[in-house]
């Protein structure tokens, strides 16, 4: 196994791409948040917000119809797609074209998501992220694995990457799973953690900001948004990853002289997204 190569500013300064003052929000990027269900709006939230505060020009969320009210209300600069099921989503039908898509925070596991999602990875083409539950059900299903483009990006948290692996018995061992399912799937998987690796086929990237503050409810979700942000705005997703996990560690390392570690909650990754670009 070749040694983690560090994600630094340095590293990420040699992409980052500074806002053209001639920019309009056409030209920004749409990405698409596919997120929600009863109980668990609150995730389409944060990774819809935290996807617009990275500068995606246009976000529209896809959620159950439970979700229209309160994705309105919390963020009116989103636009909001409702399933025709009330309390899950059952038939993704997009009426626009993004840029890139997210889907998985807080759909849960219903049969009728399930088959949502493997008609939609059917037909997809798009610069995708899969997260939470969406890699839940993809772990019952490894082979709807080979629907998804190639370096799609899953950020699996230790339990998911379990549940998509397998247990392991080393950390050496987690790694060479991990490898060997990048390579199997042409995916690049964010192994979320203290600290998060990136996995790229045979590459490995570790990442250096970030702290405790952000084992914390929601915290995934809104690095999900991020990421998705960045691949909507055009990002190689090998360069939308790494941009992502480094300024969501980064929120955390700015907010902690105010917030403690306890008092840190998801909501101040995005209050903070701000102060982390500047
Ligand atoms: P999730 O479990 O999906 O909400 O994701 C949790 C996020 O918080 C991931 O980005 C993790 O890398 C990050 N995280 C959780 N615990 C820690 C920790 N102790 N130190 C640094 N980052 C953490
Ligand atoms: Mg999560």
């Amino acid at each position: 196994m070749k040694d983690p190569l560090l994600i630094t500013k340095e590293e990420i300064l040699k992409f980052y791409k500074p806002v053209n003052p001639h920019t309009h929000k056409g030209l920004q990027g749409h990405a698409v948040i596919i997120a929600g269900s009863y109980g668990k709006i609150g995730a389409a939230v944060l990774a819809s917000k935290s996807c617009l505060k990275s500068g995606c020009g246009l976000v529209t969320t896809y959620t159950p119809k439970c979700g229209y009210q309160i994705l309105q209300i919390s963020i009116p600069e989103v636009m909001v797609v409702t399933d025709e099921n009330a309390n899950f989503i059952t038939n993704i039908h997009l009426p626009i074209q993004p840029q890139a898509i997210a889907i998985g925070p807080g759909i849960g596991k219903e049969l009728g998501t399930q088959k949502a999602v493997f008609e939609f990875l059917r037909v997809n083409k798009t610069p995708l992220v899969l997260d939470a539950d969406a890699l839940n059900i993809l772990a019952e299903n490894q082979s709807w694995l080979e629907l998804v483009p190639d370096n799609t990006i899953l950020t699996p948290h230790p339990k998911e990457l379990e549940r998509l692996i397998g247990k392991w018995n080393s950390e050496s061992e987690k790694f060479q799973k991990t490898i060997a399912f990048s390579e199997k799937y042409k995916v690049i998987i964010v192994m979320k953690g203290a600290p998060t690796y990136i996995i790229n086929k045979n590459q490995i990237y570790e990442n250096t900001t970030g702290n405790a503050a952000l084992a914390t409810a929601g915290s995934g979700d809104t690095l999900t948004g991020i990421i998705t942000s960045f691949l909507a705005q055009g990002y190689e997703p090998k360069y939308a990853v790494k941009l992502g996990v480094f300024l969501h560690g980064l929120t955390a390392d700015i907010a902690l002289p105010q917030t403690g570690y306890q008092s840190f909650i998801a909501s101040d990754i995005i209050e903070n997204l701000g102060k982390a670009f500047l």
